[in-house]
């Protein structure tokens, strides 16, 4: 039976709310799959790694990478940098294991543009009321914040007819949407389109 060696590469974007880290946190440990460790040139959150969660780097190394040709993809987004860096996404790719990219919406574009084969997935709350309701959290934040947060969660919403897949992650069930996220990835796997040389490599 032709096997497709090569990994996929997988775009998962959703507004904040859709618990995307939650969601991709699910596939830790499925060997099938790989985070790409972007780089920003934000500042690392409590409790955040540099290395693991993303390559902390200053604004003259982000642009020196740029220049240098090793972005696969970035973007500026509330002023810092974020960008998949090459090498190491390719390499994933090639070694057979999925390559997952947490990325928003401009990012996803350029990566669909570059890389038309990729899987883009966008991840969204069940509906607007559980998207509004996340965002407000504990009502810690102030009305004019979350305003802001839900003015842009629906401006990356609109962008989901430009996306393959939408999945819905209902409060508490994170477990069954990255369940989803597998499944997609297991029908793309059997895709004609993904495979052209099956006739040949059947009777070879
Ligand atoms: P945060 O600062 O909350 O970790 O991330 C902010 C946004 O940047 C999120 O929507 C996240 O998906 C996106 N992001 C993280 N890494 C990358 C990347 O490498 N490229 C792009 N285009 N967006 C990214």
């Amino acid at each position: 039976m032709p096997e497709r060696k090569k990994g996929l590469m997988i775009v998962v974007s959703g507004p904040a709310g859709s618990g995307k880290d939650t969601v991709l946190a699910e596939l830790q440990g499925d060997e099938r799959f790989r985070r790409s460790v972007s780089a920003t040139t934000r500042a690392p959150r409590p409790g955040e790694v540099d290395g693991r969660d993303y390559h902390f780097i200053t604004r003259e190394t982000f642009e020196q990478w740029i220049a240098d040709g090793e972005m696969l993809e970035y973007t500026e987004y509330c002023g810092n940098y974020y960008g998949t860096p090459k090498k190491a996404a390719e390499a994933v790719m090639e070694s057979g294991t999925n390559l997952i990219l947490k990325i928003e919406v401009e990012g996803a574009a350029n990566v669909e543009r570059l890389y038309p084969e990729a899987v883009t997935i966008m991840l969204l709350p069940p509906t607007a009321a559980v998207l509004e309701a996340r965002l407000r959290g504990r009502g810690t934040e102030s009305e004019e914040v979350i305003r802001t947060r839900l003015a842009r969660a629906r401006e990356e919403v609109a962008h989901v007819k430009d996306y393959d897949y939408v999945v819905y992650n209902h409060d508490g069930r994170a477990a069954e949407a990255a369940e989803m996220i597998r499944r997609i990835v297991e029908v793309e796997g059997h895709s004609t389109a993904r495979n052209p040389h099956i006739a040949e490599a059947y009777f070879a």
